[in-house]
């Protein structure tokens, strides 16, 4: 008896291992084949990337070099215009946009995809001046004076201006450092300005617009200014000694994602503000730009029990929200 159940133990030990060992084939194969068809399909999709590049990079190539000639070597002209005076210029114009849609609550359709449904409807313009005159002081008074010292650094460490541009596949590189240096200085300096003392004195001013507009996005106090809008998107190029057009670039980028995530609307084709707005509805949630470092410290549990983090999960919101999924803001506090 004894030795037909150590058999029948050993025979379903035997049959264990087999099947373990058909599941390690299988997942292998599995994995293998997907492998193989994502590296055939990287390889030629990488492919006609560099062919379209080779062909779009001399036009910007020889574009630079023409912008570069009319500077004639002045590279403080050259570093206000590529970044100060390009990102301005992309910031109010597309928060020129915003504001049409927010004072005159036209095109009528774009009120449907409002997160905060009946907030700002239309934006109250003496709050709306306000938020201008601030941003613009932070932009001359703070941001233009930060980039001197960042001149320096530049001119001894980077590769700011020099005659040939970075590879497409380079700036994609600096563009991805960028964005992870941007994600942890801004966390923690935002966690930081939520303490008790810093909040009452300096965050508050920020947190004066609970259902934000694009604008809103640089109307800080000044030190919140330098802490947390300003040293964390320069950090970034500073660390790679970037070309000009690539800090032209991620400038520009950095003030047009930070005004999306500030407008209000849920639009398509646009990246969800829902996080950030979240944030300001309910101040102790959602404090970073993409969104791992709340994950990894449990800043979000309470955005993802609702209706927003749903539509945040679908980026592309193709449905106006008013259509949607209906939810009545309330306030933590
Ligand atoms: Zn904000
Ligand atoms: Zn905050």
């Amino acid at each position: 008896m004894k030795t037909n159940s150590a058999y029948s133990t050993m025979a379903a030990q035997q049959k264990q291992k087999e099947k373990l060992w058909d599941a390690v084939k299988t997942s292998a194969m599995v994995l293998g084949t997907g492998l193989l068809i994502f590296t055939a399909f990287m390889n030629s999709a990488s492919w006609y990337v560099q062919k379209i590049w080779e062909t779009s990079g001399n036009f910007w190539q020889t574009a630079w070099l023409n912008l570069y000639n009319r500077f004639e070597g002045k590279e403080w002209s050259l570093f206000l215009f590529g970044a100060a005076l390009v990102p301005a210029l992309a910031f109010w114009c597309f928060n020129g946009i915003l504001m049409v849609a927010d004072v005159t609550g036209k095109p009528t359709f774009i009120t449907r995809y409002r997160i905060q449904l009946g907030k700002n409807d239309p934006v109250d313009t003496k709050k709306l001046r306000q938020a201008i005159y601030t941003a613009l002081f932070n932009q001359f008074f703070i941001s233009l004076p930060m980039l001197v010292p960042m001149f320096h650094v530049m001119k001894w460490w980077g590769n700011t201006f020099s005659k040939e541009l970075p590879t497409f596949q380079w700036f994609l590189v600096e563009l991805s450092i960028f964005t992870i240096t941007e994600e942890i200085l801004f966390y923690y300096s935002h966690r930081l300005v939520h303490l008790p003392l810093l909040y009452k004195h300096i965050h508050k001013k920020h947190h004066e617009w609970t259902a934000p507009i694009g604008v809103v996005s640089i109307y800080a106090h000044p030190l919140e200014h330098i802490l947390s809008n300003t040293l964390p998107v320069m950090t970034g190029p500073m660390i790679m000694g970037s070309h000009i057009v690539s800090i032209a670039a991620w400038f520009s980028l950095a003030l047009i994602t930070t005004s999306i995530s500030h407008c209000g609307y849920h639009l398509p084709f646009l990246p969800s503000p829902e996080f950030h707005d979240f944030h300001h509805l309910k101040f102790n949630q959602c404090y970073g730009v993409l969104g791992v470092l709340d994950y990894l410290h449990g800043t979000d549990t309470v955005f993802r029990q609702t209706k927003a983090y749903e539509r945040h999960r679908f980026l592309l919101s193709l449905t106006p929200l008013s259509e949607s999924i209906p939810e009545t803001p309330k306030r933590a506090e």
